[in-house]
């Protein structure tokens, strides 16, 4: 689960990090009061998304020569006014996608005076099981971009668990970004207190880009951003309240509420498997014969009618899904579940695009008289291949 910049920024306050001032504004009213909270000279007007690059993103219908998500005022008037221009807008960035994300919330900061920008960011590094530290000189910049070209200006190393964070992990830091003076220190500190947030978070994404040096030589997060492991959410309550739904997938939404393993994808082909490794197989697969999955979805084991009936309905309240793909090798899943499930969805919200079922395994003489004697058009697929074949038939005609 990912989080705001403001909110983000809030618990690095409370972990003791330098972060400016700053009010978040949740509709046009407040915003003239807010700005004026703060006394600048220089206020920065930020926009509200899960996604990164706004400050060079762009907002649909945008006038000539318009600024991003991240623009600079000289007054709070001018402020308020940048805020209220952005509010309630599309923003379009490279993280977001073409169809870009609605603004709903501002943040407005006490700007500060950069003297220079940096990369600095926590990870979980999957193939050590360590949490990992990435710094760049290049900051404020696309970091993908860095890597690809000037590799050698990323610096990355682990903490060994055992031995647990030391100053040493934080000088590391400070000479890789060739700090000086109070700003090791400086840099010390924040680098503790990201590693302690980080473990007692849950997180498994903390970045800053840009970590700046201020005009007065202090170190200070600018931006940041915070994704937190979802399997940790039940032992995290104060996380879990800056959870912002709009933000979100609305089927993923919808899927999690029944405990479904449902991942939202780009394709044409909607998928319901049981087993995580067989959903993956199956979306290869689609892929080979020419198409895409429009979704992940394993229904698991000991899904019951009703989850299988909700599972379905995401499926088909997708508007690019323009056919389904029902593949169950019923191990501990019983088909004739399945079967009764589908059925029951169809029943309820109908069916407009073509539907192959392949069903193998534990029930499946069950499944399939069920599904016959519904009356429902169905394609039978004898086995994976042929499902997949058929089902991508289907649907490029
Ligand atoms: P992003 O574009 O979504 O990554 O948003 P950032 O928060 O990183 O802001 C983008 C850029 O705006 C930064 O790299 C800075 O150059 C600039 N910026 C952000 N905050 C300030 C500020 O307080 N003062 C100044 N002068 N520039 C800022
Ligand atoms: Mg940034």
């Amino acid at each position: 689960m990912n989080i705001h910049e403001y909110q983000a920024k809030g618990l690095l306050r409370q972990y003791g990090a330098n972060v400016s001032d700053g009010r978040i504004v949740m509709n046009a009213a407040e915003a003239k009061t807010k700005a004026s909270e703060m006394d600048g000279p220089l206020w920065v007007v930020k926009a509200q998304i899960h996604a990164g690059g706004r400050g060079k993103g762009h907002f649909k219908e945008a006038e000539a020569g318009e600024a991003g998500g991240v623009r600079l005022a000289h007054s709070a008037e001018e402020a308020a006014n940048e805020a209220q221009k952005m509010l309630g807008r599309t923003l379009v960035t490279h993280q977001t996608g073409p169809a870009g994300k609605q603004v709903n919330r501002i943040y407005i900061e006490d700007g500060a005076d950069i003297e220079k920008e940096f990369y600095l960011a926590v990870l979980l590094d999957r193939e050590t099981s360590r949490i990992s530290f990435v710094a760049s000189t290049e900051g404020g910049m696309n970091i993908e971009e860095v890597a690809e070209e000037t590799p050698e200006k990323i610096v990355s190393f682990t903490v060994d668990p055992a031995a647990g964070f030391s100053a040493y992990h934080g000088r590391r830091v400070a000479f890789a970004l060739g700090l000086e003076g109070k700003q090791i220190k400086q840099c010390v500190q924040l680098i503790a207190l990201l590693y302690k947030m980080f473990i007692e978070k849950d997180m498994d994404m903390l970045e800053i880009n840009p970590l700046i040096i201020t005009k007065d030589g202090d170190l200070k997060c600018l931006d940041a951003k915070m994704g937190f492991d979802g399997n940790a959410l039940y032992r995290q309550p104060d996380i879990m309240e800056l959870r912002d739904e709009t933000e979100e997938d609305a089927k993923e939404l919808e899927a999690s509420k029944y405990d479904l393993n449902y991942i939202a994808l780009d394709g044409e082909i909607g998928c319901m498997v049981n087993g995580a490794g067989l959903a993956m197989a199956t979306m290869d697969i689609i892929k080979l014969y020419g198409s895409e999955p429009a979704n992940f979805l394993d229904v698991g084991g000991g899904a019951t009618k009703e989850k299988v009936t909700e599972a379905f309905k995401i499926i088909t309240s997708d508007p690019q899904v323009k056919g389904i793909l029902v593949n169950i090798f019923g191990g501990i899943m019983r088909c004739d579940v399945i079967a009764e499930g589908v059925v029951a969805a169809v029943k309820d919200v109908g069916l407009k695009v073509p539907l192959v079922v392949r069903l193998e395994g534990t029930k499946v003489a069950e499944g399939k008289k069920i599904i016959n004697e519904s009356g429902l058009n169905v394609i039978v697929g004898d086995d994976l291949g042929d499902a997949a074949k058929k089902i991508v038939k289907a649907v490029k005609g």
